[in-house]
């Protein structure tokens, strides 16, 4: 007989449970009732998210190790939560186990979580463990605090506004393709980096925080989960307004041109649509480019601006190095359907 099904649910919850060693110090209920319970602040709105991860779509278990799932499986979520300028706190997991998954294969990704919640000071306070006949799979919901008079919705961009990306772009898709290479080649640094990027992303929480306690005027943002272009053009359609990217200014990683450099890789495809890069995507007006630089480098946080809010509306184009303009349908990016 399988270890879970010696320990039963709610021996397999319990297990599960114990190793999770973040507790928030205002939680009044946590894992163990029929509902968790915390106490809210008046003067604050809360945010709520919720993200699957379903294998084979999102995941494979040959590809990955149960603890890197588990920290990405919170970081997806966090990542929206830091979309909005909120500070995340409470979980909820739901797990759906299949036959191939073991008692330990959940300990180590029970790790994974707790290895997240402390990092972030968020507590996972419940949850749901059920059995799924085929594909193994994880939902998790976050809630957090956000302060009312900073919400960063995607429908504020005005024409004018210039638009700024944290961090790298196309590494991660990049590190999944190398991930995913029949013929795996001798590892290095780099590789490691890139592949390290795609299963253990960083929510940009800690950006997200700087913009939302500076007085910038942020008007529209969004995080950078199915391609550069496919987010963008979420923020211009909400924002009725168009944008225009330039292709020299869209930031790399070391690693990242090295590896392309190396293996003969356009950058663009990963650039512009790779995905799961997880940055966040913002634009503000000019004058409030100053204020932010500042902010930016006392964090020692990269952000590079990488184009404009233009006129033309719900079109997002390209200015290429050679000065030609191309425009970038909004379809490359990733779609489950
Ligand atoms: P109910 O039958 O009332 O839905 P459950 O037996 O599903 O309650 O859950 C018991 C407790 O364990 C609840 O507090 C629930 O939130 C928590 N829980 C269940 N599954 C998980 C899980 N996979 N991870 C964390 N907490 C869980
Ligand atoms: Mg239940």
């Amino acid at each position: 007989m399988s270890k879970i099904k010696a320990l039963g649910e709610f021996g397999l919850i319990h297990r599960l449970s114990s190793r999770l060693k973040f507790h928030a110090p205002d939680t009044i209920l946590g894992i163990g009732d029929d509902c968790a319970v915390y106490p809210v602040t008046s003067g604050t709105n809360e945010v709520i998210t919720t993200d699957a991860l379903v294998e084979d779509v999102h995941f494979k278990l040959s590809a990955t190790t149960p603890e890197a799932l588990g920290r990405k499986a919170l970081s997806v979520n966090l990542s929206d939560i830091a979309a909005m300028g909120a500070t995340p706190q409470r979980a909820m997991v739901t797990i759906g186990v299949s036959k191939k998954i073991s008692a330990s294969f959940l300990d180590r990704l029970y790790g994974g979580f707790d290895s997240i919640c402390n990092q972030f000071k968020v507590e996972l306070v419940g949850g749901d463990t059920v059995s799924s006949p085929k594909c193994f799979f994880i939902n998790v919901s976050v809630i957090g605090k956000i302060n009312p008079k900073r919400v960063f919705t995607r429908h504020g961009a005005r024409r004018g506004d210039l638009i700024f990306v944290t961090g790298t772009l196309g590494d991660s898709s990049l590190g999944m393709k190398l991930l995913h290479r029949k013929k795996r080649r001798a590892s290095s640094k780099d590789y490691e980096f890139l592949i390290a990027r795609h299963l253990n992303p960083t929510p940009r929480i800690q950006e997200a925080s700087i913009l939302a306690r500076s007085k910038i005027d942020i008007t529209a943002m969004i995080d950078i989960s199915d391609g550069l272009v496919q987010d963008l053009y979420h923020i211009c359609k909400a924002s009725n307004v168009g944008a225009r990217i330039q292709e020299d200014r869209l930031p790399q990683s070391a690693a990242f041109s090295r590896a392309c450099n190396r293996n003969q890789i356009d950058p663009f495809p990963f650039l512009l649509n790779g995905g799961e890069d997880y940055e966040l995507l913002f634009t503000l007006p000019p004058d409030g480019v100053r204020n932010l630089k500042r902010q930016f480098s006392k964090a020692n946080v990269l952000i590079t601006q990488i184009g404009e809010i233009a006129l033309k509306p719900k079109k997002v184009f390209l200015e290429k190095s050679d000065g030609r303009s191309k425009f970038l349908p909004d379809s490359e990016g990733f779609n489950h359907f």
